[in-house]
């Protein structure tokens, strides 16, 4: 079956075919995520639309699924058969200053869109680490490191150019095509593979931002002074706490290495006297071991959390929380707090209260209405056997605090969660765009939520 599959795509498609055994394959599906399982029947990397076209109607009419990966950071769900359509290729980003928008070809990560717009004065809303892929991020709504000032990343998609689960192209805007743009704003699995997308950029001339991090006896208390600090912080200023194990190796830089510490990343965009004023009291909780908190370009902004940039086999696991307010704190810390038994190399909390922006429901994003979220991460070879297991009981001692909507970018392997209206219209979108449901949105995506 594969090879008919895979002979009938090669005629018609442009860029490699490959099927396992076959030189390149391995590196085709490569995934960010080492721990990730991609082995599909046939890899197509796709160079344009009429490739994507081909490999869409080649999967439905041979009945097998088909997938799509770009950087493979969100490579969750494993891949045994069928299709895998490879974006890589296409990676084209054209800007626009005059209308302060970016075309973007599917394959493109945030840095190159950064790197192509700061010429101009303008950057797109971007996540915590640029090497994320742009359509995978938006299609999970997107909360950066300015996620209270400017909202979700999706906030900005204005269009984009899809190949529908039946082979079809189509333009989905604000008029054509409406109710697919609003599923691709944060609705997750697209009953589609998006090919391009235009989004708008923004103007951030000043910003300050950086992390102050605490050594291990400060953990607490910072943690503790930071929650009560985000209940009266001004509505401009986006701050999260890691609490991270360091790891004890030489790649490490000392006073670093082996110590569990607390990075509080903050970010405001405006002068660097008011963002001082704004960060005066985070400074105050205790001595910082490093203070990496000043002005910053905004095209830097990767700085802000230092994310890896390195594939590794890692599980995340993550929740969204309504407040962390009434004892949310002790329960935090008794169980990933310093000295706690768990096999997280970071647990982070990022406050995002009033990163709402447009009314709930005007897009398919979760969470609008939550305060913080909340990220697990494990790393390494046992990363998969442990995280689940330990996931479930981190979020069951703060059961209390847990939003009814999960964010899907902000979940990791754990699934989104919708409003049930939501999830609704999200299976009539999935239905329409997908009648045979060839890239598996309807299976990825339970309906009916809460
Ligand atoms: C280090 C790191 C930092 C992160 N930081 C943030 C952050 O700050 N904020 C945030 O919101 N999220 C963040 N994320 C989560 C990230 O946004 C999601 O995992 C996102 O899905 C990754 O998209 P990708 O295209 O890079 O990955 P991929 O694994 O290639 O794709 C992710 C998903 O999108 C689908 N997809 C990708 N391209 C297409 C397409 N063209 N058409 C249809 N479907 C497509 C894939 O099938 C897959 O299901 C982070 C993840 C990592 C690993």
């Amino acid at each position: 079956m594969s090879s008919t599959l895979a002979d009938a795509l090669s005629a018609h498609v442009q860029g490699p075919v490959l099927v396992p055994g076959a030189p390149g394959y391995d590196d085709e599906v490569a995934a960010f995520n080492l721990a990730a399982r991609i082995r599909p029947d046939v890899v197509v990397g796709a160079t344009g639309v009429a490739d994507v076209v081909a490999a869409v109607r080649a999967a439905r009419e041979h009945r097998v699924p088909l997938r799509v990966q770009s950087t493979g950071h969100g490579a969750e769900r494993p891949v045994t058969s069928g299709v895998l359509v490879t974006t890589r290729r296409l990676d084209e980003v054209v800007v626009d200053p005059a209308s302060r928008t970016a075309t973007v070809g599917a394959g493109a990560r945030w840095g190159a869109v950064v790197e192509r717009t700061a010429e101009h004065g303008l950057v797109p809303v971007v996540g915590s680490s640029s090497n994320v892929g742009v359509v995978g991020f938006l299609l999970g709504g997107g909360l950066g490191p300015l996620a209270r000032s400017h909202g979700f990343g999706s906030d900005r998609l204005l269009s984009a150019t899809v190949v529908t689960g039946t082979g079809d192209v189509v333009e989905a805007d604000d008029g054509e095509h409406a109710d697919l743009l609003w599923a691709l704003r944060g609705g997750d699995a697209v009953p589609g593979v998006v090919v391009a997308v235009r989004i708008a950029l923004v103007e951030v001339p000043a910003l300050y931002a950086g992390a102050l991090v605490f050594d291990t006896p400060h953990v607490e208390t910072v943690l503790r002074g930071w929650l009560d600090w985000t209940a009266h912080a001004d509505d401009l200023t986006t701050t999260s706490a890691a609490v991270v194990r360091m790891p004890p190796i030489d790649a490490v830089p000392e006073p670093l290495r082996g110590r569990t510490v607390l990075s509080l990343r903050v970010a405001r965009p405006g002068p660097v006297d008011a963002g001082e004023r704004a960060a005066a009291p985070l400074r105050a909780l205790a001595p910082a071991m490093i203070d990496g908190l000043g002005p910053l370009a905004a095209r830097d902004s990767d700085r802000i959390h230092g994310d890896p940039t390195a594939p590794a086999p890692v599980w995340t696991g993550g929740a969204l929380l309504a407040g962390a307010a009434d004892g949310f704190a002790d329960a935090w810390l008794d169980t990933v707090g310093p000295g706690t038994e768990h096999p997280f190399v970071a647990v982070e909390l990022r406050h995002v209260a009033g990163a709402g922006g447009r009314a709930s429901g005007a897009d398919a994003v979760a969470g609008r209405d939550a305060a913080f979220t909340l990220g697990l991460v494990s790393v390494g070879p046992e990363a998969r056997a442990s995280g689940p297991g330990a996931a479930e009981r981190v979020l069951a001692a703060v059961a209390p605090w847990l939003a009814d909507e999960a964010n899907p970018n902000m979940s990791g392997a754990l699934p989104g969660r919708w409003r049930a209206d939501v999830a609704a219209r999200l299976d009539e979108v999935r239905r329409r765009y997908d009648p045979d449901d060839v890239l598996g949105s309807r299976a990825a995506v339970p309906s009916g939520v809460h």
